[in-house]
């Protein structure tokens, strides 16, 4: 009898409480010229959780126009529960108060983060997995490299000027990486994918009109299933603080 998996069953959601974290800058180190890491530390980080590699939490940064901080949305890359570090990656891009932040961090600074708020949990075990993105999404897709098993079948499609930033080098997984530059070219190279045969699951995150056209071409020109899928907006040309699922069904909308 042939055995049917269902994608829907596969994939877990955890909730957790949001807590809002004053945390210190302990260190700062730059990853080449486009990204800055920084590395949070302080007591409040006790009992931090990050189950899921897009988990992504509320970064504070004060705004010079004044009124209340403004809030940005970003991956823990990193949590080192022994020595209660959190790393984040911040992407160096125009302008952008979170942006700026990242660009004068220094140690001894404070910060503010809340989150996650949930995670969503992708088993490691699917015949293949895909994982697309620009620098936004860089932080999601390394820290997944990071967890997937030595033995996972791979394919990573990044708009990214340096690929340094995924660390394969500490990877067990070799993945097969195409690497492109621009929308137009992110959106040519999926399109021209075959996707592997068997169970796959599909991430895509980035720009979100960009995200929208791999979306379609994923699910509707592929026919890939919406279950075993997340395709997200990670920032919008022009808007601030922009966030959207992009392959919710129609009732989650
Ligand atoms: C779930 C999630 C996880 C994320 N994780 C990360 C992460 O780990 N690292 C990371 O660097 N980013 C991450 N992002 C993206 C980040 O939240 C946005 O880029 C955010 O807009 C940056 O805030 P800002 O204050 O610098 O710019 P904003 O004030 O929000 O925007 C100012 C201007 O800059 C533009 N802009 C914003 N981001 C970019 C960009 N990347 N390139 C070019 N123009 C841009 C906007 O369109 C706007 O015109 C994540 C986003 C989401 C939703």
């Amino acid at each position: 009898m042939e055995t049917v998996l269902s994608p829907t069953r596969r994939v877990q959601r955890v909730r957790h409480e949001i807590r809002r974290r004053d945390v210190q800058v302990a260190r700062v180190e730059p990853l080449g010229a486009c990204f800055v890491r920084v590395v949070f530390i302080g007591s409040a980080l006790e009992g931090f959780t990050s189950l899921g590699f897009d988990d992504h939490l509320k970064f504070f940064c004060a705004d010079p126009a004044g009124g209340e901080p403004a809030r940005r949305d970003y991956t823990p890359r990193h949590w080192d529960a022994a020595r209660q570090e959190l790393t984040i990656d911040f992407a160096l891009h125009g302008h952008g108060l979170a942006s700026n932040w990242a660009r004068q961090a220094s140690a001894g600074q404070s910060a503010v983060i809340a989150g996650p708020r949930g995670s969503m949990i992708v088993p490691t075990d699917y015949a293949w997995h895909l994982l697309i993105g620009d620098a936004t999404a860089a932080p999601a897709i390394g820290r997944r490299l990071a967890e997937l098993p030595a033995e996972a079948r791979v394919i990573v499609l990044v708009d990214l000027l340096d690929l340094a930033m995924l660390e394969l080098d500490h990877c067990a997984v070799r993945p097969s990486v195409i690497q492109v530059q621009g929308d137009d070219a992110l959106v040519a190279a999926v399109a021209s994918m075959a996707l592997p045969p068997g169970e796959g699951f599909a991430w895509a995150a980035g720009e979100s009109s960009t995200m929208a056209r791999v979306r379609d071409l994923l699910l509707v020109s592929k026919g890939h299933p919406r279950e075993a899928s997340r395709v997200a907006a990670y920032w919008k040309r022009g808007a601030a603080d922009f966030h959207e699922e992009l392959n919710l069904p129609a009732s989650a909308t």
